[in-house]
């Protein structure tokens, strides 16, 4: 499939000095996705490297899976959270020879690159024998755990349309070996950390995220008490009061949020405003706009931060989404303008507006959809890290070591 006439990182880090080509080629791989040759997939099943997830090669008749490596990282040590795996029709691809992993734009050389390495963990089952790997997943320095496994806004239909998360308990069943409920058994969360925490020096960050679950007398209790079982089995495995943590979830009132701050060591809190046009936001989210609508997630979001401080509270951005159709902006300028809005609204109010690149992925109802072009990520990037720069505002949390999702969050390596 030949590439779309899109500008790629080479030319657009021409148009947009400021902008370094690496950050502009990680965002470049999260928008087109990766492929791995023949003898990359079987690098990768070297166990420095084997993650042990499915990697699922489509449209050469019956599907191969083996084992998938971590995320990608770049010469400089930018990680690069991109699915092995192809879900556009333009995915770079990554082969291996005399020993390297090389990264291919088509038949053009790019850049040696890397994976990460598997962790030790990985491999490992807690004292109920399940995979540990299953309890949390690994980033370059940071731990992923997921304690409840479905979203209750694919109920009716209400899903962001983007969305192709949390769908079915049944896919997670088949990852765990069909002995897995939705919901993880807080005494797996504690070995599991406990285990991962004995690697010297590789995490330094744990971060949360579930389904949302608007269930309980006030919506979102029922969520808001599985997070903080959760932050408790976690907190058990460290001496201090706090913990270098993330939760991203739900918009909770004052009162759920300051239960979360009083009884876990967590130190910062994300709710995701996803789209900040009210319209387009009702249509996007809709499962959102019910539960309790726009104005809702921005109220919790600027009251977390009088209790977890100013700088303490994100919030991301699927970026590039509000120009979906037939709704969306028709103009790169008008969704560039909206993402300001945005920004500079919650920088005033100490919280962190971050994007996120949308991939319209396969399972999505937005599948299918045209994705920006690159130069409208330089542009967005570099517009919303010089508007937290004024207000003082450092992605501490999700930040390239970290997170590693954000592009934003990566320029400010060179502030
Ligand atoms: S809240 Fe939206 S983005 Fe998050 S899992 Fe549910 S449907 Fe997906």
């Amino acid at each position: 499939m030949p590439r779309p006439h899109d500008p790629g990182p080479r030319e657009v880090a021409a148009l947009h000095p400021q902008v370094p080509f690496l950050i502009l080629l990680k965002m470049d791989l999260q928008r087109r996705g990766l492929q791995l040759t023949p003898a990359a997939l079987d690098a990768v099943q070297d166990p420095l490297y084997d993650y042990g997830r499915s990697y699922v090669i489509y449209g050469q008749g019956e599907a191969v899976r083996k084992n998938a490596p971590g995320p990608l990282l770049l010469r400089d040590g930018t990680s690069v959270l991109v699915l092995a795996g192809a879900q556009t029709a333009d995915p770079y691809t990554v082969d291996f020879h005399d020993g390297r992993f090389v990264l291919y734009d088509a038949a053009e050389f790019i850049d040696e690159v890397d994976f990460t390495p598997r962790p030790d963990y990985y491999g490992k089952r807690t004292s109920r024998g399940v995979p540990m790997e299953t309890i949390a997943t690994a980033r370059p320095q940071r731990l992923d755990l997921n304690p409840y496994r479905f979203c209750h806004f694919w109920e009716g239909g209400n899903q962001c349309r983007y969305c192709a998360y949390f769908t079915d308990v049944t896919a997670t069943k088949a990852l765990v070996d069909g002995k897995f409920p939705r919901e993880v058994d807080p005494e797996d969360i504690y070995e599991t950390v406990a285990e991962a925490l004995k690697e010297p020096g590789r995490f330094s960050q744990v971060m949360l995220t579930s389904g949302a679950d608007p269930r309980g007398e006030r919506t979102f209790d029922f969520e808001v008490g599985r997070q903080i079982e959760a932050l408790q089995a976690i907190g058990r495995n460290f001496k201090t009061r706090r913990f270098a943590s993330e939760l991203i979830g739900c918009a909770y009132d004052k009162q759920q949020l300051q239960r979360l701050h009083d009884e876990t060591g967590l130190t910062s809190y994300c709710p995701d405003i996803e789209v900040w046009d009210p319209k387009l936001f009702d249509w996007i989210c809709p499962g959102k706009a019910k539960f309790n609508g726009r104005d809702w997630w921005i109220r919790s979001a600027l009251e977390a931060v009088d209790i977890f401080g100013p700088g303490n509270v994100y919030t991301n951005a699927v970026a590039g989404v509000e120009l979906a159709q037939p709704h969306g902006f028709k103009t790169l300028d008008e969704a560039l303008a909206s993402h300001f809005e945005a920004c500079e609204f919650f920088a005033k109010h100490g919280v962190v507006y971050l994007s996120l690149v949308w991939i319209p992925w396969r399972g999505s109802q937005f599948h299918g959809q045209k994705q920006p072009p690159l130069e409208f990520y330089a542009r967005l990037i570099q517009g919303l890290r010089d508007i937290k720069r004024a207000y003082g505002l450092k992605a501490v949390n999700d930040d390239y070591r970290h997170c590693g999702n954000h592009g934003d969050s990566d320029l400010e390596r060179i502030d």
